[in-house]
């Protein structure tokens, strides 16, 4: 065995560790391990094994959890790249790779040590020890401890729990009596241990039926272990009330036993759909399923840009691409974003693929994406559907990897390690040579691009299915409406006449706001001042019926002002129109509607969003208003009208993504409408008539929007022209953001970066934001290398300045420069 090992560690550094390997352990490279780090212990992953004697004295590993790698080669050298890409340290990176941190947290085993054995010795001489001051009762609870330790490597607790359960005791080993036996030094107890993992656990399975008297505990548990189809969690003793006692009794008498299992897949499967998933395709989704199946027969790399209109059935071709290769023996993976992962479309998955399929969401808790992890590495799941992360699940042999909505910015992680999914999943799919799937309405201008550079084959799904035609687009100038009106109206006339005439019609509705609450800006007209956040420089939402000012950064909240904050006025105003309002508005122009909402305030998870969408999908409701959360994927046939009231706001932004973000926006919802037998029809209210974005976006004319926003891009220098990276620097104390971003500022001045172009330092358009005062840099090079170079001699000499690496974000391919 090498003497030495290096560790990548979950901590803010851009470098590995050396530690010792102790002459009986077998570390791993790819395989976890604890080790000491300053005050603390850590986890981190063996990169390397090696002789090579360092020069700085080094600590010695403390256990090893992995005989064989939870990272393959691929995977670490995937890990290595998004390091490199990305300038993250490369320990942080593994750790949002690995879901498995419920293990470390769950996994307390106890072990016995020498003194322990000894006092089990002396136990059976003198059969008690005498000057303790325990109870008898305690006394013989440690030694059955100690006596169950003695036969095993290590238990963990849960362990030791249910084996006194199956014993003759009258008391519980309680934790004060292992903490007592830890201080005395009979036991260790661990953080960590290698042979148990989450995928386990301790359950009660029925052997027979009884076939003597039960007493009512004893009844109890069988009825419920009869009910459950034999088998229950051992905790599910505490959820019944029922003793530990009764558990033992039963296991004597050979009615039930204990017994160590894998732990079952944990999603709570919904019910699947009334009509289940459609395959009967039209030619073009024929011809894009065949050159996807294609690809994947080559068995080498390739990418797709499947572009197809909204409604044009890009998930029937996902899914029968996966299946061929499921067929095949092989394993495929499907990125979703963030909102498109719904119980509704896992049911649909479970029943296209079975226990094939291990679904990844952010709502799952660390131990059930533990679970998922493992039945995924296992092999006993080879579809894995899931969002950002899913990129990294531990498949083997990958086929296919899809980005479904590849523009989706829920695919960028907006924390360190700052990773975009999409792009890491074209670097894995090379990796693997296997065929990566981007798919879109909306294709990102990165994508389309690359695919108009040959770099990625073109495929184009021009039609709704069915020949359903795409809704017809009416916009409506809100200065005109203005002008005629002489009031600022939220709701247009001609809007309104076309909502009144679809409930006419018994047709439903969706109007879309993307700002919730109720009024945005509190405004004070005697000084003129808004009423700020106490952490950001952001004004706060009114929240009507909370009945509070909320931040929307960073969700601090205060009550609302009856008067100004700042100059005691009384002349306070509320102005804007956020979601709440305009679902009250729409209640009091409407009153006989089923009206409901759908934004962050009304839905807390994913239930809430299906309940409201279900209703819809039944026909429960009229209409729905929300924020963009309305937008994206769902299939509701009896929407025929779409109201687009708010969604251009962020053409006014400092963002030379906002007028793509807006086309995104504006296509996405407007694809709600006429998805069933009725055509749609959209009415944009827009203050921005004449910008592009709109224009487009109402022609739905992709390729028009794509020239004249590539066109843009290339005179001002921005992507896909030029590799883009935000640099920005934050501290809570505003001196020392301003002197850091001095230096290094005039670091950049002074240094030599060819054809790195560098602007800033700047106030950052949000200029406090969680406390922090932030400044920041914007570097723009038609070379990815040159960038990434300065990129890392500025975090260098950051660090000879002692500016805290935490303090400097450096975010490569920033998707907001806010
Ligand atoms: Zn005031
Ligand atoms: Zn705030």
């Amino acid at each position: 065995m090498p003497e030495f090992c290096d560790v990548a560690l979950p901590v803010p550094l851009d470098m590995v560790f050396t530690y010792r390997v102790p002459a009986e352990a077998t570390p791993v490279v790819g395989g976890r391990v604890l080790v000491p780090f300053r005050q603390k212990r850590l986890t981190g992953i063996v990169v390397d094994l090696h002789d090579r004697q360092p020069s700085v004295k080094i600590k010695t590993i403390l256990s090893v959890l992995d005989a064989t790698p939870v990272l393959d080669d691929q995977l670490l050298r995937l890990g290595r790249w998004i390091a490199d890409y990305y300038l993250a340290p490369i320990g942080e990176v593994f750790r949002t790779m690995l879901p498995l941190t419920a293990e470390f947290k769950r996994a307390v085993a106890y072990r016995i040590t020498k003194e322990g054995q000894l006092a089990l010795h002396l136990a059976g001489i003198s059969g008690s020890s005498a000057r303790s001051r325990r109870t008898p009762d305690e006394q013989a609870a440690e030694f059955r401890v100690l006596d169950y330790l003695a036969a095993q490597e290590a238990a963990p607790e849960a362990a030791i729990q249910v084996r006194e359960a199956t014993l003759r005791s009258t008391t519980r080993v309680s934790k004060s009596v292992l903490s007592g036996m830890v201080r005395k030094k009979w036991i260790t107890r661990e953080d960590v241990s290698a042979t148990r993992n989450a995928t386990r656990t301790i359950k009660i399975a029925l052997l027979k039926s009884a076939d003597g008297k039960l007493n009512e505990n004893q009844r109890k548990l069988i009825e419920t272990l009869a009910a459950a189809g034999g088998r229950v969690p051992a905790e599910t003793l505490q959820t019944l009330e029922i003793p530990h006692t009764t558990l033992g009794t039963l296991v004597r008498r050979g009615l039930i036993e204990i017994v160590d299992e894998p732990a079952s897949l944990a999603i709570t499967r919904s019910k699947a759909r009334s009509s289940p998933f459609a395959f009967d395709f039209n030619s073009a989704q024929q011809t894009a399923l065949t050159s996807l199946r294609e690809a994947v027969e080559a068995r080498k790399f390739s990418g797709i840009l499947l572009h197809g209109v909204t409604g044009s059935g890009k998930t029937a071709v996902y899914l029968a691409g996966m299946r061929a290769v499921l067929e095949a023996g092989r394993s495929a993976i499907l990125l979703v974003p963030e909102i498109g992962l719904t119980p509704a479309v896992a049911a649909d998955l479970h029943q296209i693929f079975g226990d094939e399929v291990a679904i990844l969401h952010s709502a799952l808790s660390d131990k059930e994406r533990a679970q998922q992890w493992h039945r995924i590495k296992s092999g006993d799941a080879h579809m894995v559907v899931g969002t950002r992360s899913a990129v990294f699940a531990p498949v083997a042999d990958l086929a296919l990897l899809i980005v479904d909505e590849e523009q989706d910015s829920s695919y960028k992680q907006e924390e360190t390690p700052r990773y975009h999914a999409r792009d890491v999943a074209v670097v894995r799919a090379k990796m693997a040579n296997s065929v990566v799937v981007l798919g879109s309405a909306t294709p990102s201008l990165e994508s389309y691009f690359n695919a108009k550079k040959n770099k990625y084959a073109l495929v184009e799904l021009p039609d709704r299915v069915e020949q359903r035609p795409l809704p017809e687009v009416e916009i409506v100038d809100m200065r005109q409406e203005f002008q005629e009106t002489g009031q600022e109206h939220v709701i247009s006339r001609k809007l309104a006449a076309e909502i009144k005439e679809r409930f006419d019609r018994h047709e439903q509705v969706m109007v879309l706001l993307n700002r919730r609450g109720y009024s945005p800006v509190v405004l004070c007209r005697a000084c003129g001042k808004t009423l700020e956040c106490r952490n950001c420089a952001i004004a706060m939402t009114h929240h009507k019926r909370e009945y509070k000012m909320i931040c929307h950064y960073c969700g601090y909240s205060a009550p609302v002002p009856k008067s100004c904050v700042h100059c005691g006025s009384e002349y306070v105003y509320f102005l804007g129109t956020g979601s709440e309002k305009l679902e009250e508005l729409l209640h009091g122009m409407f009153p006989q509607a089923r009206i409901a909402r759908l934004d962050r305030d009304t839905v807390r998870g994913h239930e809430d969003f299906e309940r409201t969408l279900n209703a819809l999908n039944e026909a429960e409701l009229d209409l729905l208003v929300g924020t963009q959360m309305i937008a994206k994927g769902h299939d509701i046939h009896g929407v025929t009208l779409v109201g687009v009231v708010g969604a251009d706001s962020a053409l006014g932004l400092p963002d030379f993504r906002a007028a793509e973000r807006t086309f995104q926006l504006l296509t996405q919802v407007a694809g709600r409408a006429g998805r069933g037998q009725s055509p749609g029809k959209v009415i944009l209210q827009t203050y921005f008539q004449d910008h592009y974005a709109v224009q487009y976006a109402a022609r739905h004319d992709f390729a028009g929007f794509y020239e004249k926003e590539l066109r843009f891009r290339s005179w001002m220098h921005y992507p896909p022209y030029a590799s883009l990276a935000n640099v920005l620097i934050r501290s809570d104390k505003l001196d020392e953001a301003l002197q850091w971003s001095g230096t290094l500022g005039k670091w950049f001045e002074q240094t030599r970066h060819e054809s790195v172009r560098v602007l800033g330092p700047a106030t950052a358009p949000i200029l406090r934001l969680k406390r922090d005062y932030r400044y920041h840099f914007v570097l723009k090079s038609p070379s990815r290398e040159k960038l990434n170079a300065t990129l890392r001699a500025m975090l260098a000499y950051a660090a000879t300045q002692k500016i805290p690496r935490t303090q400097v974000i450096v975010d490569v391919d920033a998707l907001w420069l806010m």
